[in-house]
């Protein structure tokens, strides 16, 4: 079970939480959660600071969210145990968060003074977002009766010592994991880790797996354990049908294959990031997305293998700020080396290219993050023409449907018959179908495709064909 920030923002929160951990308590959980909400981000900006030299200001930044800690256990002990017990923990509490304080100071003169490497530090600072919240999640749960403890997360998951963006070892962790955990499930005990945080197999420092790396966390924990299933608590009903915000009539996808799931990743910060869960691919256990806040409400179930799922459209997702790059030249026709060319451009401004076409003589490309544009213009012109059309938006209809379902791409585009498309790919992967539309129209388009796909009663019929 991975709860994300948000999650344990406040003592409701947790409270939340431990009543879902209780609701799983005959299927021996192990609980990883994140730090309580915003606390990574203002220890990394608190480490900014300090390592420009801000030396104890930066600190002083800290406190309110330390206090937000003790508040929160405060509350939780309230109704919990006897008084004197709850004074214990909260004392308790106050030497963790010195302890802290003094740590984090020790690594914040260290980095204005230039004696240890940055992202070392970094990742040593901001590990004790993971650090305090699992060590408050797991005196909680004890007080209210279930047995838990904190688990160091540090000893399970091994990674390389690229800091900031560590790569897990996966036998280390399999071995780690599993030597670490499974003592005190069999004694009956939950145990809760920290997300995000881990250490490097050659140094053994703090590592850190990349921001949101508690789902990853969670993946090579379930992994490891061959757990029957992974529950990601979030504060969404799954994964929808569309934006909420652009279709008010987006429902809960109930089940969605790997693949589905990995392309929708792209448009949705809600989605799990495909490679968090590739872990748990191998081993087929499957990934269950559910909303903490609203723990009945329909979920979403990632299963690996997509005979589980049924054969529809499953979504229709969109991006906006996106902008097409066309490259035109006479000389691409038959000659070779041309996509090398313009693709090592990309790759020396380090931009991703998400929709790639080519014609005989022109290469159009779609980007989202046009930071490096007029750099990455002036070296493709020494290629090509270039053509920039910004404002644009994609959108992306997927399904495992699409694979065998004919005359899905004739209603699409039928039903958005009068509005311009400007780019379409379909075939990299046989469950989606990709295309632009300028940004002015996508609404409209995404509300249009899933009235024909979800609301209308053939659309019932197909889905309804298609998973049977
Ligand atoms: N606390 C980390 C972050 O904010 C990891 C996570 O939340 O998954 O990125
Ligand atoms: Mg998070």
């Amino acid at each position: 079970m991975k709860f994300g920030g948000t999650s344990v923002e406040d003592a409701g929160a947790f409270e939340r939480v431990i009543a879902l951990v209780r609701a799983e308590r005959d299927a021996r959980p192990v609980v990883v959660v994140s730090a309580m909400s915003k606390f990574t981000d203002a220890l990394l900006s608190a480490f900014e600071r300090a390592a420009g030299g801000a030396g104890a200001g930066a600190l002083g930044h800290l406190e309110e969210h330390f206090a937000r800690h003790t508040a929160a256990l405060r509350t939780l002990l309230a109704d919990g145990p006897q008084r004197q017990e709850a004074d214990a923990t909260l004392s308790e509490l106050e030497s963790v968060l010195s302890n802290a304080r003094e740590e984090i100071g020790r690594a914040f003169a260290e980095a204005a003074a230039g004696s240890r490497p940055l992202p070392l530090l970094q990742d040593l600072v901001v590990s004790f977002g993971e650090q305090l919240s699992s060590w408050v999640l797991a005196r909680a749960l004890d007080a209210r009766g279930l047995k838990a403890r904190q688990a160091d997360s540090r000893r399970c998951v091994i990674t390389d010592d690229e800091h900031g963006c560590a790569t897990p070892l996966k036998e280390e962790t399999d071995r780690h994991t599993r030597e670490q955990l499974m003592p005190l499930i069999e004694e009956g005990v939950v145990p809760v880790l920290g997300g995000f945080i881990a250490s490097s197999a050659a140094s053994g420092e703090t590592t850190t797996l990349g921001r949101g790396g508690s789902d990853y966390t969670a993946g090579l924990v379930g992994a490891a354990l061959r757990s029957r299933e992974i529950q990601i608590w979030t504060d969404v009903s799954g994964v929808l049908t569309a934006d909420p915000r652009v279709v008010k009539e987006a429902r809960t996808i109930p089940r969605l294959s790997y693949a589905e799931a990995a392309e929708l990743a792209y448009f949705g910060a809600k989605v799990l990031h495909p490679k968090t869960i590739l872990p748990a691919v191998v081993r087929n256990v499957p990934v269950r997305i559910c909303n903490s806040r609203a723990p009945r409400s329909p979920d979403t179930v990632v299963y690996f293998d997509a005979e589980m799922t049924p054969r529809t459209v499953k979504a229709i997702a969109h991006k906006t700020g996106v902008l097409i790059v066309h490259v035109t030249s006479a000389r691409m026709l038959g000659a070779y080396g041309f996509l090398r060319a313009i693709f090592e451009v990309f790759e020396r401004h380090r931009t991703a290219v998400d929709i790639v076409t080519t014609s005989e003589v022109s290469v159009s490309l779609s980007l989202e993050d046009p930071a490096r544009l007029d750099a990455i213009i002036e070296d493709l012109k020494h290629i090509a023409a270039v053509h920039v059309e910004p404002e644009r938006a994609i959108v992306c209809i997927v399904g495992e449907g699409l694979r065998s379902t004919p005359g899905i791409a004739g209603r699409v585009f039928s039903t958005i018959k009068d509005i311009n498309v400007l780019l379409i790919s379909q075939g990299a992967s046989s469950i989606n179908l990709t295309f632009v539309v300028e940004e002015q129209h996508v609404a409209e388009t995404v509300r249009r495709l899933h009235e024909a796909f979800f609301e209308c009663a053939t659309a019932e019929l197909v889905a309804e064909l298609g998973g049977h």
